[in-house]
């Protein structure tokens, strides 16, 4: 267990940090990825063992919890890990190990807090989006993004609490990364289903459908036989009749802007179009539901329901030619926190790999401003920790103190990997690091905009205190976890009720 997880931390290490190398994942139908972000690896990476399995839990956790800090949960992990089997090997008792790991990261927690700094101003959090950036796909437009990331983030704070979901990420193929901008509303990747549709509406009046503006076909096979002319085309009225009362329904609803989540067919599309009204079909389901948020509107499944109460507002809607597509912006709506952020870039890869680094900034930034607390990067932390947990192991009278031991060496291994990384000698780096921190200098990390030992915090390397936090907890306890297995049994299927015997009636 203890090597599987090893293994998957070693595979991960070198894409930590600003210097980190990418990995290409191909899948067997050949279609790849490229990136640099650890919970994106680990979960493309086909794996078999169990340990490691629950290795990749921690990184989805991790960016479940925070957004960002995957790499370093699972290196810590299986650092800890590693460091367990040298204890292990000196016959320290696995409940021993465990106790002190969560000894350990108990007090890591308290001198994490200690060591954090309150969030002092905007430009800390521009600093705290480029610092999530550096080494991405984003990076050479880190600028110009992290200033659009923080503006996104802080439209959508809500009673202090930023919920991502109201960002709505777009991506444009076409043009480059530095052309990404925010828009203050949704767009959604449609086009207005009929070109005699207006291209423009203003003030609109938005119906929001989850039911079809076509009709259904029937759930059972039916038959009908036709047998003269005039039947069949009564029956073609017969459907165009519907149709047309549909679209009625909408029309005297007062609607002016259809957005609908389902199929608008071509009868449809003639009557909406000669009302003048502007719709997009088959629209996702959470795009309906942002915008429901958005403009105020509320979604209908059933047309009979529909009534001027239900539509929403824009002040806007928009047919939008964005490179070879067509796109339907809405905009001034009623609720100003909906934003979009259309994110544009070379080729698919590139686009993919920089909303990537983009959630990373975004869950970051999101911490930050709720918990307004920041921590120096470049390892500055990371050895800080190491050398308090050393002093904390001092303190304590049994043998679990090697196990804390081990927990403060293990923290070591993000500012040694940062400096491998950038070609730097691990060494020689955590030797001045040391020698710093003992001097009283808690900010001082490795700074690889210029390879020196100085002051993180102040050159703005800043990152948030959660991110950090969550990786400890989450890697320990995974660690604890694993090193609490002796063995590992492969279990049956899932058991069925056994079938009852024939003249057993009664024997359950
Ligand atoms: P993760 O998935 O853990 O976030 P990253 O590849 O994003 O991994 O690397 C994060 C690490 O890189 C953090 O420890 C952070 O402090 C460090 N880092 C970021 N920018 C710099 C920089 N300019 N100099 C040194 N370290 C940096
Ligand atoms: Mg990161």
């Amino acid at each position: 267990n203890i090597l599987a997880a090893r293994v998957l931390a070693e595979t991960i290490k070198t894409t930590l940090g600003p210097k980190g190398m990418d990995k290409m994942l191909v899948d067997s139908t050949g279609n790849i990825i490229v990136t640099n972000d650890g919970v994106t690896i680990l979960s493309e990476m086909d794996i078999e063992h169990p340990a490691a399995k629950m290795l990749v839990e921690i990184a989805k956790t991790q960016e479940k919890e925070v957004g960002d800090g995957t790499t370093t949960a699972v290196m810590l992990a299986g650092k800890l890990l590693e460091n367990a089997e040298k204890l292990l090997d000196q016959k320290i008792h696995p409940t021993i190990i465990t106790k002190g790991y969560r000894l350990a990261a108990d007090k890591a927690k308290i001198i994490l807090n200690s060591l954090a700094a309150e969030i002092s101003s905007e430009d800390e959090l521009i600093r705290i989006a480029q610092t999530a950036m550096t080494g991405k796909g984003a990076e050479h437009a880190k600028e110009k993004l992290s200033e659009l990331l923080v503006q996104a983030v802080k439209s959508v704070v809500e009673n202090g609490r930023v919920n991502l979901d109201d960002i709505k990420i777009e991506k444009i193929k076409g043009k480059s990364i530095e052309e990404s901008s925010l828009i203050e509303g949704i767009v959604i990747d449609k086009e207005k289903v009929s070109q005699e549709m207006p291209s423009k509406v203003v003030n609109a009046k938005i119906a929001l459908l989850d039911c079809p503006l076509e009709i259904r076909a029937p759930e059972r096979e039916t038959r009908l036989s036709i047998t003269s002319p005039e039947q069949l085309q009564s029956f073609l009225t017969q459907e165009e009749n519907t149709i047309v009362s549909m679209v009625q329904k909408v029309v005297s609803s007062g609607a002016s802007v259809v957005v609908c989540q389902k199929g608008i067919d071509d009868v449809a599309q003639f009557y909406l179009a000669k009302k003048g009204i502007y719709a997009v079909r088959r629209v996702a389901r959470t795009d309906l539901q942002r915008l429901a948020k958005a403009t105020d509107g509320k979604i209908i499944s059933n047309l009979k329901e529909l009534t001027e109460k239900e539509l929403g507002f824009a002040s806007l809607v928009q047919e939008v030619k964005e490179g070879d597509d067509n796109m339907t912006y809405i905009t001034g709506c009623k609720n100003p926190k909906a934003i979009t952020l259309l994110v544009r870039g070379g080729t698919e890869h590139v686009i993919d790999e920089v909303e990537r680094a983009i959630r990373d900034a975004l869950g970051d930034l999101a911490s930050v401003i709720e918990d307004q607390k920041v921590v120096a990067g470049g390892g500055a932390v990371e050895i800080e920790l190491s050398k308090r947990l050393k002093e904390f192991a001092q303190t304590l009278r049994g043998r679990e103190q090697y196990a804390v031991e081990q927990f403060a060496l293990a923290m070591e291994f993000i500012p040694t990997t940062l400096a491998e990384n950038a070609g730097l000698d691990p060494l020689d780096i955590l030797t001045e690091l040391k020698v710093m921190h003992e001097s009283g200098n808690k900010n001082h990390g490795l700074n690889l905009f210029n390879g020196k030992i100085e002051d993180t915090f102040l050159r703005g390397i800043i990152e948030p205190l959660r991110v950090k936090t969550q990786a400890i907890s989450s890697a320990s306890e995974v660690a604890v976890m694993i090193l609490r297995i002796d063995d590992v049994i492969a279990s049956g299927k899932p058991k069925q009720r056994s079938a009852n015997l024939p003249g057993m009636d009664g024997y359950d």
